[in-house]
């Protein structure tokens, strides 16, 4: 295991932060995983599964199992950790500009495009390694000039070369879910099957250039624009995989996850052994565009009537938002059929709040589809 320390731009003198990455596999290692969790620095119960799974796959590394060399980084977001604002962890957005801490990756696909042109030819194995070189020299190239852009920067430098990207993140209250690409379905619907997925998320682009997909939509990217002439693989796929709701964080479940997603590393080849069987997908995967978001149209105390996991009917009631002061109840209803993967933690929802999150299975929306 090789341990690398990446220095922060530090916004103030004297307080440097760091991204520290954990490298194991073998020296000849073919291909890379790289795994990443609490990028929203309040969404912790990713960070026991890389903890676990540091611990195994120093056992694996150690027994010659790791065939592809498997990055984690169990502390993806240093600077939104430290955001507790009167006993209140702050980790979504960065407190300085408000910006979400998953959006705004940079995006490379223009850059690296005019940069290979002229250069791809017929055989798929050369324009990948082509494609993965001039993105590396294009991210070495780019500067940061806050805390926040060489916090991405780094991240994005350490997965741009990846086969496989999975960021652990978690909900509010919820059952496991996950969200990746059309494309990158086939070779994720293993993941969802090991780590019991209640609700699996497509889209190819959700508008906000997040984590994962800053990486899919470049190569989907120069697919679309160099696909007629030449092979242009899909050298790389990522996955958001959210980890049920923050107080999710105990061994019992960080175990099994940990486990999950082992077994999966063995199906895809990147460890060596017998990949466990193929547990049932529990729901199928679903357009993004599909979600609904409920919204309350009145504030008050919110009692949910369903829980996460729930399979509801168009119309059903989700939750009754109650005013003490003139008794009014107001009942909520989601609109489309699906499963409810997750709700909100408050309690008292203020008019317009989204209180839940149904996967129906039509598509209905369009533009941006993520939550802020
Ligand atoms: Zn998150």
């Amino acid at each position: 295991m090789r341990h690398q320390i990446h220095d922060l731009l530090a916004p103030l003198p004297g307080t440097v932060r760091q991204i520290h990455s954990f490298h194991f596999g073998p020296p000849s290692a073919k291909g890379k995983i790289y795994i990443q969790s609490s990028l929203h620095a309040d969404e912790l119960p990713g960070m026991l599964v890389a903890w676990h799974l540091k611990q195994r796959m120093a056992e694996l590394e150690a027994a010659g199992r790791l065939r592809s060399e498997i990055v984690l980084v169990p502390v993806a977001n240093p600077v939104g950790l430290e955001q507790v604002l009167m006993d209140v962890p702050l980790g979504r957005y960065e407190l300085e500009s408000g910006q979400n801490f998953n959006r705004w990756f940079v995006d490379l696909s223009e850059e690296v495009g005019n940069e290979i042109e002229g250069l791809l030819g017929d055989d798929p194995q050369r324009n990948l390694e082509l494609i993965r070189d001039s993105l590396r020299k294009a991210l070495a190239r780019q500067t940061a000039g806050t805390q926040l852009q060489s916090q991405r920067l780094t991240l994005q430098r350490l997965a741009c070369d990846a086969d496989m990207v999975l960021d652990l993140h978690c909900d509010f209250e919820a059952v496991a879910h996950l969200y990746t690409t059309p494309e990158a379905w086939p070779q994720v619907e293993p993941l969802a099957r090991y780590i019991g997925s209640e609700a699996s998320l497509l889209a190819t682009d959700s508008g906000g250039q997040s984590f994962d997909e800053c990486f899919t939509l470049l190569w989907w990217q120069l697919k679309e624009r160099f696909g007629e002439q030449f092979e242009i693989p899909l050298g790389s796929f990522s996955v958001t995989v959210e980890l049920r709701g923050q107080g999710d964080v105990n061994h019992p479940l960080a175990s099994l996850d940990c486990r999950a997603l082992i077994d999966y590393l063995i199906h895809f080849g990147a460890i060596a052994g017998e990949p466990a069987p193929l547990p049932e997908l529990p729901y199928p995967a679903t357009p993004l565009a599909g979600v609904e978001p409920v919204a309350t149209p009145v504030g008050g105390l919110l009692v949910f009537t369903a829980l996460p996991g729930e399979y509801l009917e168009a119309g059903q009631l989700i939750a009754e938002v109650i005013d003490p002061i003139n008794d009014r109840v107001t009942p909520v209803h989601c609109s489309v059929a699906g499963l409810m993967y997750a709700r909100s933690l408050r309690r008292m929802a203020t008019a317009g709040m989204v209180i839940a999150h149904v996967a129906g299975t039509e598509a209905y929306r369009s533009g941006y589809l993520l939550s802020p």
